[in-house]
């Protein structure tokens, strides 16, 4: 039997029960697998059911607020993956009388879908022998092949991409796709990879060489970065807290904050949050205790914010570097959608004050 048959075999006898295989419908295929990009699959499968039943079509996606659809989102992270589904779904709706492109080629053309997604919902939708290529089917190859090769670099990752190609399942595109990332997923694991269960063992060589453990290559990676970053809990006389929307591009775009910002160098805390209240506000305030200390880690970098009490003193304040700004009692935090940093500042303050809301 070759490779693609005993792969189809075990998918066909193993595969998981998850809740977007239920369906092949497009739209379906689509939200889940925009969900899943650097995700868990257990992270995905309540937002994928909750965001279903809100929207259970892309014409009710691309009729919703903006902010409804990222407060929906709240908690998932990579928050451009949502504004760009909204955008996609108006596109469809609006543009495509509701049908998405039946072809990879034709999918991207919508905003947030790359070369991966593309093929996935192709190839899983619309039956298109369209490959894809993502960190699973990587290490997957690059053990079967038993690849030497800096995976990171361009030239290899392209070679993979036709290699993918090369050994797409003609008949059955869309299923093989997916066996071979849940092989990558359950199988051929990243640090314990399970070859005494694998399906595809005796076509792998580096099974065979003994070598499974130092593929795929990857070059040695830079240190992640890491900021200090203050944020100010700003009360003003009646009890309530002045919060800003991020704008709508770049990191967290459109999600709410407490207002700051990162340190530069040779700055104190304080002088970092009053100089950011006053660039993005306008405002002025008195900085008084650090409430509370909060460690987060992006893709790319991580940080520690450190959110102080303030008390707000002069300034109305204004749009320089925000999308908006509001004032909010407490309890109608719960309202606006935060990123994960600051809904654990709110969660200290909820603790702090016992407060039920
Ligand atoms: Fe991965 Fe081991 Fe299977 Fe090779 S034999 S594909 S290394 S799980």
């Amino acid at each position: 039997m070759t490779f693609q048959t005993d792969l189809l075999t075990w998918f066909d006898q193993h595969a998981a029960d998850l809740p977007w295989r239920q369906d092949k419908d497009a739209y379906r295929v689509w939200l889940s697998e925009v969900m899943l990009q650097q995700t868990q699959i257990e992270t995905v499968k309540p937002y994928y059911t909750r965001f279903l039943a809100a929207y259970p079509t892309v014409h009710d996606l691309a009729a919703a607020p903006l902010a409804d659809v990222l407060k929906l989102w709240e908690g998932l992270g990579y928050y451009s993956r949502a504004r760009n589904l909204h955008q996609a779904a108006r596109k469809v709706a609006q543009e495509m009388n509701g049908t998405f492109p039946q072809t990879a080629e034709g999918l991207l053309a919508l905003p947030g879908i790359g070369r991966y997604t593309a093929g996935a919902i192709a190839s899983i939708a619309f039956g298109e022998r369209a490959p894809v290529l993502d960190g699973n089917v990587i290490r997957v190859f690059s053990r079967l092949l038993d690849l030497a090769d800096d995976v990171t670099q361009p030239a290899v990752k392209e070679r993979l991409w036709q290699q993918a190609a090369d050994w797409l399942h003609l008949d059955r595109p869309g299923d093989y796709n997916q066996a071979l990332m849940e092989l990558g997923q359950v199988v051929c694991k990243p640090r314990q990879p399970l070859c005494a269960e694998c399906p595809v063992q005796r076509h792998c060589r580096a099974f065979a060489n003994g070598t499974q453990r130092e593929r795929p290559v990857k070059k040695a990676k830079a240190p992640t970065p890491h900021y200090d970053v203050a944020a100010a809990m700003i009360w003003n006389d009646q009890g309530q807290l002045l919060i800003a929307q991020r704008p709508m591009e770049g990191l967290l775009g459109g999600l709410w904050e407490f207002p700051g910002g990162k340190q530069e160098p040779g700055e104190t805390l304080t002088e970092c949050l009053l100089r950011e209240l006053d660039e993005e506000l306008a405002i002025r305030v008195e900085v008084g205790e650090l409430f509370t200390t909060v460690q987060h880690a992006f893709t790319h970098f991580r940080i520690t914010l450190h959110a102080f009490t303030c008390r707000y003193v002069s300034g109305e304040p204004q749009k320089r570097g925000v999308q908006d700004w509001a004032w909010v009692r407490p309890d109608e935090l719960e309202r606006y959608s935060f990123g994960k940093a600051d809904r654990e500042v709110i969660r200290a303050l909820r603790e702090r004050r016992s407060m039920l809301f």
